[in-house]
């Protein structure tokens, strides 16, 4: 009756990766053959000040631009089209930065991190709400004489290029060459603010789609700086998740100056923004008609009997776990059910199988969207953040992590029946950090440890459990540095008050010793090199990416962060986007059928 299938093992192979790198280097594909004029594939008409309607980058365009600065004008068009396509969405945008110092092994490693959680509004201009209290004012920097200050919203300024300014008026755009980004081909243009046309302005290169001429990657600054402040350096990327429009979802940062020279002072930092939830007012109104039919399907099947007190419990209590469970997805922190939580589940299947362990309900997972290494469970769904997927070196050490909230189900520690009631979902969004906490006390902890333990040892990755311990042991050595990273929002975090880490301490103390320079020992992976995450619909995926040996010490970047390579590719949905209800219907009526 054993079965046990290593579902993950095929999509969580040890990719000893460059983080969220993929094998398509842009710059890698050789010169394609050239082609006269930009693209023969219709471009759209769309006209600055037109509003949002998204079908009408479908319609059927006119010639295609002739010269370099009729594609510069359709560029122009689409960004503003764009903001104004965006004028409804907040989005929510994380940064997660870690300041860097110098290392004699792997060049450098994290000093200090901080995060960054929140809603943009770019409606007028760009701005954000955070979901974080006191984040304002987090400083950073090294030493004294030189703190920095780091605005949340400076590292989400660059998902356009210019919000307002964005025009010949103000720019100058030369043409530089063509380039493939995954399978998209681009122009590539060097752009340039007039001198005198004012301050903050874009300075850098923007890479276009040759179809409909939008912006698709910006890399640069803005310059010049005003006083007492600087931009930071940031390379930006969209996917094109809605037909005719590419979001903004990846932000890299990185200033500094990262060789082991390094002037203690200077400031070093590596950041990644993400971006999601542009559709989050769309996922409310389906759930809430899965809602309705749900309901309907449970009054037939229950019509033959009443509940006996037992079961009634149980219905309270699945009732307070998907109340939580939809709360939480409609406020953007996590993932609709999906591909990702059947590998989670398969893992979890192999667990509770081999301990014949049987459950008169399923035990779920999903993936929480965010990047803190964090994990909770609500009754009996065990919640996992996209962080700590991402840096888990393989399936085993993924095993032990969910073997610890598994041992709280097993254990019957999952409370939360208040949250049956339906009115305790009535908060913000911004305010749901404050409103739902699923946290154990030490000794609930300790019995789920060792719980978890007997469970590992009686399932298929007993004898694997050594990659779980370094994995811990990798993060006490980095911990003091990533008191960011390790703060738990929801549940537990790995880590005590003094930066020890507690979870599963005895796989930590069973486990080998970390060998740096053993280039095939990989303890920890970077972040961002697992899980793609749909901007649009919040839907999650495990990334394909290659095998990149790794060659050098400063290669396995343990909980690092690494540029985004995103492979793009073109939107193959025919549906059209809308935003928000209103707009929907607008989008609707005017959307032509092709
Ligand atoms: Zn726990």
């Amino acid at each position: 009756m054993k079965r046990s299938i290593c579902f993950f093992s095929a999509a969580l192979v040890l990719s000893v990766s460059a983080g969220a790198q993929q094998t398509s280097d842009p710059a890698a594909p050789p010169a394609q053959p050239a082609v006269a004029t930009p693209s023969s594939t219709p471009p759209d008409t769309t006209t600055p000040g037109v509003s949002s309607t998204p079908a009408a980058v479908e319609q059927p365009a006119t010639k295609p631009p002739a010269s370099i600065d009729q594609v510069v004008d359709r560029v122009i068009n689409r960004e503003q089209a764009l903001i104004n396509f965006l004028k409804g969405s907040t989005p929510l945008v994380e940064t997660y930065l870690q300041n860097l110092k110098g290392d004699s092994k792997y060049e450098t490693v994290p000093a200090q991190d901080h995060y960054f959680l929140g809603r943009l509004d770019v409606s007028s201009v760009v701005e954000r709400r955070d979901y974080l209290q006191m984040q304002e004012s987090l400083w950073g920097g090294l030493s004294r004489p030189f703190r920095f200050r780091y605005e949340p919203l400076g590292f989400s300024w660059m998902i356009f290029a210019d919000r307002t300014n964005f025009d010949r008026n103000h720019y100058d755009f030369q043409y530089l060459r063509r380039e493939f980004l995954g399978n998209v081909r681009c122009l590539v243009f060097q752009v340039t603010p007039k001198p005198h046309a004012g301050k903050a302005l874009f300075e850098g290169r923007i890479w276009v789609e040759d179809e409909n001429y939008n912006i698709v990657r910006l890399n640069g600054t803005y310059a010049p700086d005003p006083r007492g402040a600087f931009y930071f350096h940031m390379d930006s990327w969209r996917l094109n998740v809605a037909p005719g429009y590419w979001l903004p979802a990846y932000i890299f940062s990185e200033e500094g100056d990262l060789g082991p020279g390094m002037k203690k002072g200077n400031l070093s930092f590596r950041a990644q923004t993400r971006l999601w939830g542009y559709d989050l007012a769309k996922n409310r109104r389906e759930e809430e008609f899965t809602e309705v039919k749900v309901d309907a399907a449970k009054d037939e099947s229950a019509a033959a009997q009443d509940a006996s007190p037992l079961a009634a419990e149980r219905q309270w209590e699945k009732l307070a776990e998907d109340n939580v469970l939809d709360r939480l997805q409609a406020a953007g922190l996590l993932a609709p059910p999906g591909d990702v939580d059947k590998v989670l589940q398969t893992v979890v299947n192999n667990i509770l199988i081999t301990n014949n362990i049987e459950f008169p309900w399923t035990v779920r997972a999903r993936v929480m969207l965010t990047t803190p290494l964090e994990t909770f469970s609500v009754y009996n769904t065990i919640v996992i953040s996209r962080g700590l997927i991402d840096t888990l070196p393989d399936e085993a050490s993924l095993a032990a992590i969910l073997a610890h909230e598994l041992a709280h189900i097993v254990l019957g520690q999952n409370r939360g029946e208040k949250f049956a009631f339906s009115d305790r979902m009535l908060f913000s969004d911004e305010s749901v950090y404050q409103n739902f906490g699923f946290r154990h006390t030490q000794e609930e902890e300790a019995a789920a440890d060792a719980k978890a333990v007997e469970l590992l040892n009686k399932s298929p990755y007993g004898p694997k459990l050594a990659s779980a311990g370094l994995y811990l042991r990798q993060l006490q050595v980095r911990a003091p540095a990533l008191p960011a990273l390790l703060t738990a929002h929801i549940g537990n975090s790995f880590s005590n008050e003094k930066g020890q880490i507690v979870r599963l301490n005895a796989l930590l103390n069973s486990s080998p010793q970390i060998d740096d320079n053993k280039l095939d020992q990989i303890t920890a992976l970077p972040l961002g090199g697992r899980i793609r995450v749909n901007p649009w619909t919040d839907r999650v995926e495990m990334l394909k990416t290659g095998q990149v040996a790794i060659v050098y010490v400063h290669d396995k970047m343990p909980f690092g962060l690494a540029p985004f390579f995103p492979r793009l590719t073109r939107y193959e949905g025919t549906t059209a986007p809308a935003l928000n209800g209103a707009s929907a219907q607008n989008a609707g009526a005017s959307q032509p059928q092709n």
